[in-house]
């Protein structure tokens, strides 16, 4: 019997909140049409609390994200990560997705690649998953040795989390840093 494999992207991140940025990868992702669906999956709230300052809750993030990509075409956004307790794996995410029918591609953003190596599993993750890499910054980007995957070819898009958080507590205008939706989120 032929079975036809579904091939999914898995986007996750904090998306505190989600801008532009993460729109344009989500819309060059869908474009390259190496995709069936892709699945954004809002990372929960953190286990440990870290020194990094606090994060939004994982609610409000997830409804910002909702807001955010509901017009992305082939774009789902899940709280699967959100509903697990304990800590973020993707290792765990990915093996929730795998089904028999499934391929799966992390969709990353060029910043993950350098930490793919400390993550939970990660040989085993490595042997499971494609990667499809997103630009950031004017730095080359390499699929990492043990892995398999694509660059992507968009132009970068100078907006993180983290500019778009400090633009907006010095009470910068919204537009052009998130969609129109998260506005009223925020
Ligand atoms: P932070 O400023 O906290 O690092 P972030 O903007 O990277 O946040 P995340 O929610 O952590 O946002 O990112 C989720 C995914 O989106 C990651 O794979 C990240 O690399 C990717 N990403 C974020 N911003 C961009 C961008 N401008 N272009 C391409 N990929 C991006």
């Amino acid at each position: 019997m032929k079975v036809t494999l579904r091939r999914v992207g898995l986007f996750g991140g904090t998306f505190d909140p989600p801008h532009l940025g993460h729109v344009a990868a989500l819309s060059d992702a869908w474009a390259s049409g190496s995709f069936d669906e892709i699945v954004v999956t809002v990372a929960g709230d953190p286990y440990l609390k870290s020194n990094e300052g606090a994060i939004t809750p994982a609610s409000r993030r997830l409804a910002m994200a909702e807001a955010a990509f509901a017009e992305l075409p082939g774009v789902r956004v899940s709280d699967m990560e959100i509903r697990r307790s304990g800590p973020t794996y993707t290792i765990d995410t990915a093996r929730e997705l795998l089904t028999a029918d499934v391929t799966l591609t992390l969709i990353i953003g060029a910043d993950v690649v350098p930490q793919l190596a400390r993550w939970r599993e990660s040989e085993t993750l490595a042997s499971l998953v494609m990667l499809y890499v997103l630009p950031r910054g004017d730095e080359l980007v390499k699929i990492p040795a043990g892995w398999q995957g694509t660059i992507a070819s968009m132009e970068p898009v100078d907006l993180s989390s983290t500019f778009t958080r400090e633009r907006l507590e010095n009470g910068e205008n919204p537009h052009g840093l998130v969609p129109e939706a998260v506005i009223p989120l925020l």
